[in-house]
C-alpha cells in the first residue's frame, strides 16, 4: 500500500468556490477585489504563470490586469508604473512577476509595492509580520504548502517538520509558518552534510529546491506527510518535483501523505494568491 496523494487540484477547487462566494459579495458591496499583475520580458514560463494568476481571478469573479511590458523596459517606468497602480482604488493586489531583467533591480520594486497591496508578501515589511507573527500578506508557495498539511488532518503541535531550501520566497516563510504552528523546524540547505539524517526523522518534509529526486525512498519514515515544492523538467520533457514520487511514495506506507507534480503545490499557490487578494480588499474599508 503507497501512501495517500495530497490532491492540491481538489482543495484548490473546494477552496475556490468559496473565494468566489467572497469576491461575489464585496463586488455587492461596490468593492470588487482587483489584482494587477505586471510581466516584464518574454521569458515563456514567466508568461504562463501570470496567465493562469489572471485566469483563476477572472475564473472566480475578481477584477484583473495584466500589463505586458518589454524586456527593455527601464527599472523608472517600472517604479512609476507600481505607483500607478499603488494610488489605483480597484486594485487591492499588485504582483510584479519575478524574475525580472538584469537591468532592473527586483529588491527596489518589490519595496516599492504598497504593504496593504503586497499579496506575494515578498517585501521586507510582509516578511517581518511572518516573523514576529503579526498578521499580514503570506508568500502564496508555503501559505499554500500549510493548506495542504492541515487537508491531512495531520496536528503539527510537537511534530518534527524538515524543509529542504532557504529561499527568501518559500524555505524561509514555510520554516516560519510551521513554527508558528508549533512544530518543531529543522531547515536545510545546500551546505546541509547529511540529509537524510534530518529527514528520516521527520513527520513532515517539505522540498523546495529544484532539483530532481532531491528526496528518495531510503530518506522518509514511514507515516510522514511530503510536500514537493520543485518544477523541474524529467528527461522526457515532463514537469516533476524535488521528489523521486514513486518511491517516495511506496516507502511513506499507507500511513503517509504525499503532494503530486503536477496537481499539489502549483494550483495552491494561485489559489493563496486569490486569497491574499481578498484579504487585501477586504482590509480596505
Ligand atoms: P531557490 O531560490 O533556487 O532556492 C533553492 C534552495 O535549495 C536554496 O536554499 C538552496 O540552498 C537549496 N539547495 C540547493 N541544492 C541543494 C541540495 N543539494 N541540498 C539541499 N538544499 C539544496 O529556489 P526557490 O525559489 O525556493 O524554488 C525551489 C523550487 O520550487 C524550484 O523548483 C521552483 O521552481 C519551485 N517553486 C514552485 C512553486 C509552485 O508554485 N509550485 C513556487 C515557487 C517555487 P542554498 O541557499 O544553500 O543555495
Amino acid at each position: 500500500m503507497t501512501a495517500q496523494l495530497i490532491d492540491g487540484l481538489a482543495l484548490s477547487r473546494d477552496m475556490r468556490a468559496q473565494l468566489g462566494q467572497r469576491a461575489a459579495a464585496l463586488t455587492a458591496a461596490g468593492r470588487r477585489p482587483g489584482l494587477a499583475v505586471i510581466l516584464v520580458g518574454d521569458d515563456p514560463a514567466s508568461a504562463v504563470y501570470v496567465r493562469n494568476k489572471v485566469k483563476a481571478c477572472e475564473e472566480q469573479g475578481l477584477h484583473s490586469v495584466l500589463e505586458r511590458y518589454d524586456a527593455t523596459l527601464t527599472e523608472a517606468a517600472l517604479l512609476a508604473r507600481v505607483a500607478a497602480l499603488n494610488a489605483d482604488p480597484a486594485i487591492h493586489g499588485i504582483l510584479v512577476q519575478m524574475p525580472l531583467p538584469r537591468h532592473i533591480d527586483s529588491h527596489r520594486v518589490i519595496e516599492s509595492i504598497a504593504t496593504e497591496k503586497d499579496v506575494d508578501g515578498f517585501s521586507v515589511h510582509s516578511a517581518g509580520c511572518l516573523m514576529a507573527g503579526l498578521p499580514g500578506l503570506r508568500p502564496a508557495t508555503p501559505y499554500g504548502c500549510m493548506k495542504l498539511i492541515e487537508s491531512t488532518g495531520l496536528d503539527l503541535r510537537g511534530k518534527h517538520a524538515v524543509v529542504i531550501g532557504r529561499s527568501n520566497t518559500v524555505g524561509k516563510p514555510m520554516a516560519l509558518l510551521l513554527l508558528q504552528a508549533h512544530a518543531t523546524v529543522t531547515v536545510c540547505h545546500s551546505a546541509t552534510p547529511d540529509l537524510a539524517l534530518h529527514t528520516r526523522a521527520a513527520d513532515v518534509v517539505v522540498v523546495a529546491v529544484g532539483r530532481r529526486n532531491t528526496l528518495r525512498a531510503d530518506m522518509v519514515k514511514p507515516g510522514a506527510v511530503v510536500v514537493d515544492v520543485g518544477m523541474n523538467r524529467n528527461d522526457e520533457g515532463k514537469l516533476c518535483g524535488d521528489v523521486d514520487f514513486p518511491a517516495v511514495r511506496e516507502a511513506l506506507g499507507p500511513e503517509g501523505w504525499i503532494t503530486p507534480v503536477p496537481g499539489g503545490v502549483g494550483p495552491m499557490t494561485i489559489t493563496m494568491l486569490l486569497v491574499n487578494t481578498l484579504q487585501a480588499a477586504e482590509a480596505r474599508t
